[in-house]
């Protein structure tokens, strides 16, 4: 058995911590709520949480998943989304560290701590928040002005914005309903400047396929009806997360199944 590295356990507790304050965005970020200053507390008693309370899973392990205060159940989503942070941060982890890999392996990281933060907020709010969008935007630009030619980016952010923007307002006008939000809209363009023309269609198209087939059992189990309004944005990030970690994997089996059949 292979030791593990000491550097790759030094990342996870890392990550771990950049994973607890994900928790702290995905719930103050709809609430407009200062993100570093104030102290977090149960959100049924409203008990301070102090530090020993406040370690990444840990904590959760010898609270037994309880409020110590009021005893309130504590969401899974916490520990989950601390693990899988952590996890994530050893995992993009490049194999040789040179000055690319490094600024490579922070794109790549902040991009996956973005998508989650996003994943859950639109779950429970619907929204996917403009200042995350606007994070996404500045760093998708900064990397492909220098890896790509402009006819690359330019046209993968018209095709991802327009493309769905056309779809929805053709929608609206016939059924007087909105289709897709415009949250979703600007995150495909946005997602357009890192996939390309060709990339971001693939998403649209398998976002949507998802998304049907995911809305369509809601619907056959009675879980919710036709008129409610359905988060858009997890399948969106879903689709962008193959593209964007496993590019190899997505060309070879998932796009190639869609467009070749
Ligand atoms: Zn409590």
């Amino acid at each position: 058995m292979h030791a593990i590295p000491l550097y790759k356990i030094f990342v996870f507790l890392i990550g771990i911590n950049i994973g607890s304050f994900i928790n702290v965005l995905i719930i103050r970020i709809p609430k407009k709520m200062d993100v570093i200053y104030a102290r977090s507390a149960c959100p049924y008693c409203n008990h301070q949480i102090c530090w020993y309370e406040n370690i990444p899973l840990l904590s959760f392990i010898f609270l037994k998943g309880a409020c110590s205060n009021c005893k309130s159940k504590i969401s899974w989503q916490y520990p989950f989304v601390e693990l899988i942070t952590g996890i994530i941060s050893i995992l993009l982890l490049p194999r040789v560290f040179t000055l690319i890999s490094i600024v490579d392996y922070f794109f790549l990281f902040t991009t996956a701590c973005v998508f989650i933060i996003h994943f859950f907020i639109d779950i429970k709010h619907k929204i996917l928040p403009n200042s995350l969008n606007l994070y996404l935007l500045a760093i998708f630009l900064f990397r492909s002005i220098y890896f790509y030619p402009i006819s690359y980016w330019l046209t993968g952010a018209l095709v991802g914005a327009l493309f769905p923007f056309i779809v929805t307002s053709a929608y609206y006008y016939i059924k007087k309903q909105e289709g897709m939000g415009m949250g979703d809209i600007k995150l495909f363009g946005i997602l357009g400047i890192h996939l390309g023309p060709f990339g971001i269609i693939h998403n649209i198209f398998l976002s949507c396929f998802l998304g049907s087939i995911i809305g369509l059992s809601l619907i056959a189990r009675k879980k919710m009806n036709l008129n409610n309004h359905l988060a858009f944005g997890p399948y969106i990030l879903v689709v962008a997360t193959f593209q964007i970690f496993y590019p190899d994997l997505f060309n070879k089996y998932i796009s190639s199944l869609l467009f070749h059949m």
